[in-house]
């Protein structure tokens, strides 16, 4: 598939959901009204208008087949802008976005091994990454290391058991920082735990913190991988 990306635009819609996804998560769905049909690319996200003259960059978290709505997934444990705008939304809110934004996407040829190494919210553009991957039927082998501080901050952990069943050869493996006594998975940063196998046969996807995403570019160079299939997206903090 060759990717002609749509020129980002203004748009105008409304708050249809607010979840609190757990206590320092929200997913938010907004219905896209106008001016025109909005489409994007799994992996693409939009600049939220949070005031009257400032936006935040939020990565499309759902999947083409649920436009017009859309879905973003924001941390909101930090006093922000952004973060205070959404809290403060409620169903039938008016809101506004430019988008769609950014390159992050699949790329037109998978190899055999895809690799995807996320942390947090930085999880959000590959979920419907995974659908897309669900519909190509690719024959792609798919590992996917999410790591969060601890157990609390784990989200949508169904919508990733069900792609194990639906998306055959992915598995996703959790791994936490700061885990209780009772946590029995992976213990650590993702960086302690992923492998390749076949480094002329794999694509990597790395999204989420910035210095984490740095920190992993540098090591799969240094292993070998070809910048040409590291993909990334830094979920760069503003308002510093
Ligand atoms: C392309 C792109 C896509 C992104 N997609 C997402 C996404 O899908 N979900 C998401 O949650 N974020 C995403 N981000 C990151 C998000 O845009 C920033 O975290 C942004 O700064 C949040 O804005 P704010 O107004 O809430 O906080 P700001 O007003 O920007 O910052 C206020 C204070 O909070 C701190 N802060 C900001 N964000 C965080 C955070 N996440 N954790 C801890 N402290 C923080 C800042 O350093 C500052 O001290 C994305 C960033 C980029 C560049």
């Amino acid at each position: 598939m060759a990717y002609v990306f749509p020129r980002p635009a203004q748009y105008y819609g409304k708050v249809v959901k607010k979840e609190y996804l757990n206590n320092k998560t929200i997913k938010l769905d907004i219905v896209s009204e106008k001016p025109e049909k909005f489409f994007f690319f799994p992996g693409q996200f939009i600049n939220l208008k949070v005031n009257q003259f400032i936006y935040r960059p939020y990565s499309i978290a759902s999947y083409i087949d649920r436009l017009p709505i859309i879905s973003i997934i924001l941390t909101v444990a930090h006093e922000g802008l952004g973060s205070n705008y959404v809290k403060s939304l409620n169903i039938g809110d008016p809101v506004s976005f430019i988008g769609p934004s950014g390159r992050f996407v699949l790329p037109d040829e998978l190899y055999k091994y895809l690799l995807f190494l996320v942390t947090g919210t930085g999880l959000a553009p590959i979920l419907p990454m995974l659908q897309q991957l669900t519909e190509l039927k690719t024959n792609s082998e798919i590992e996917l290391y999410v790591g969060f501080r601890n157990e609390d901050d784990i989200f949508e952990e169904s919508f990733l058991k069900s792609c194990e069943s639906k998306l055959k050869n992915f598995k996703y493996h959790i791994c936490i920082s700061q885990p209780s006594q009772k946590w029995a998975g992976f213990q650590g940063r993702i960086t302690d735990f992923y492998k390749i196998i076949d480094i002329e046969n794999t694509q990597c996807f790395i999204c989420g913190n910035p210095e984490m995403v740095t920190e992993v570019i540098e090591r799969l160079k240094l292993m070998g991988i070809n910048k040409t299939r590291i993909f990334h997206e830094k979920f760069v903090l503003f308002g510093k």
